[in-house]
């Protein structure tokens, strides 16, 4: 099988990492990549947005399928052509990835759909938000309508904040705080038959003890020692199934990774978001407890043919992953710096490796720091505590100027 990943994070690089594994495939190709990736897939220089471009190179590779990861070029419709050229895609058409793309699209599907959410209303005018934060008072959720790289939320207990974050949005959605501890739990679909991964947490504060800004993601574990038993089961009958339902209901098949991201309330199970992608980081540790090869069970879900699928096979271990960060990051990474240390972080029995984010090689061949999450150090291991011990020790070997990392993932998890 011919495979062509469309991205350049770590999420990319942990789903070229499996897909390198998976003895069905013969040959790996990623656009545009970025340097770690180079090192397992031929990278090619092609801008991820433009759908055009990408079926023409699918095309020329003969590719037997084609991954889209993240967002916005499934928002801008990549996948759609890829689907029109002829070629299995994994990921949904533009029209479904609005499940993502647009906050105010998901809470109708929500209704429609009876899924449990926060309870919410869409403003456009400062009066209109005004009014809603006041319906639900503090603290206030105050969200961007469209997609904004995981950085368009704001939770505040300062109403004047609220109200410029809505003001400088144009559309929000302002919604009922939602208590309780965070779950991503990831299903793969064909837009009928739904399988549901192993559920994860990630860190998306800057800082240690959940302080700071919101960002992409810091880091993430699984499994989730605390977690009710029953819940994946749950999540599949009261939000998975008829959300994937309802899609179809509406003409628009959601095909390809289908996130939910909940709280787990006082009340209940929420969801929070839904996304319409692999998560960055929560991939790289489901995908290392994935023991399936990840190749067949994509094509599967980009073929229809999910329900003739075998279950899906799991390490009995625990994953974890943490993400180092350039400096000023989120709000101004600094980039161009050397990175030290990255063959050492690698253990060679394979229970520690390095998946790269922002990074980009230069003619010496060092690797440089390219954006703002520069790295996910990943390890596996028998339990969180050894999986955890081994990311740091990993991520201790690794140097660049002003690096960043959260010293507290899975820490808490782990100490039981
Ligand atoms: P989202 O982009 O919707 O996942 O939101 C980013 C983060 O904001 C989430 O991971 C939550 O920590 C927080 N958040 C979003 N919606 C709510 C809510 N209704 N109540 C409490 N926290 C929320």
């Amino acid at each position: 099988m011919k495979v062509l990943v469309i991205g350049g994070g770590a999420r990319e690089h942990a789903l070229c990492r499996s897909l390198s594994q998976d003895p069905a495939v013969s040959e790996l190709h990623c656009a545009p990549g970025n340097a770690g990736i180079a090192q397992v897939a031929t990278v090619h220089p092609v801008d991820q947005l433009d759908g055009a471009a990408v079926a023409a190179l699918a095309r020329q590779l003969t590719a037997d399928l084609v991954v889209v990861g993240p967002e916005a070029p499934l928002v801008a419709g990549v996948a759609d052509a890829v689907r029109a050229a002829g070629i299995p895609v994994f990921g949904p058409s533009a029209a479904a990835a609005r499940l993502e793309g647009s906050k105010a699209f998901a809470k109708d599907v929500m209704a429609g759909a009876g899924v449990p959410t926060a309870r919410a209303y869409v403003c456009t005018t400062p009066a209109e938000a005004a009014e809603a934060l006041d319906a639900f008072g503090a603290p206030h959720v105050v969200k961007d309508d469209g997609l904004a790289a995981g950085k368009g939320v704001v939770v505040t207990s300062d109403r004047e904040a609220a109200l410029a974050h809505a003001a400088a949005c144009g559309q929000v959605v302002i919604e009922e705080f939602l208590d309780g501890p965070e779950v991503s739990l990831f299903a793969i679909t064909d837009g009928e038959t739904v399988l549901p991964l192993v559920p994860a947490q990630d860190f998306k504060r800057a800082l240690d003890g959940d302080e700071g800004p919101n960002t992409g993601g810091m880091g993430a574990y699984s499994p989730l020692p605390w977690a009710p038993a029953g819940l994946v089961q749950e999540v599949l009958e009261t939000v998975l199934q008829p959300t994937v339902d309802e899609l179809r209901r509406r003409g628009t098949p959601f095909s390809g990774l289908l996130y939910a991201g909940l709280a787990l309330t006082s009340r209940g199970t929420r969801v929070i978001e839904f996304n319409a992608r692999f998560g960055d980081p929560e991939t790289q540790v489901v995908l290392a407890r994935l023991e399936t090869p990840l190749a067949g069970v994509l094509l599967a879900a980009a073929t229809g043919t999910l329900d003739t699928l075998e279950p899906l096979r799991w390490h009995d271990g625990a994953a974890v992953t943490v993400v180092l960060a350039s400096e000023g990051y989120p709000a101004d990474p600094r980039t161009g710096d050397v990175i030290e240390g990255l063959d050492e972080a690698d253990a060679a029995d394979g229970t520690v490796y390095v998946l790269h984010a922002g990074t980009r090689a230069d003619q010496d061949g060092r690797v440089l720091t390219a954006g703002g999450r520069v790295l996910s150090v990943t390890a596996i291991g028998t339990d969180l505590a050894e999986a955890r011990d081994r990311a740091y020790r990993g991520v201790a070997r690794i140097g660049f100027k002003g690096a960043q990392h959260r010293t507290d993932i899975a820490r808490e998890a782990a100490a039981g």
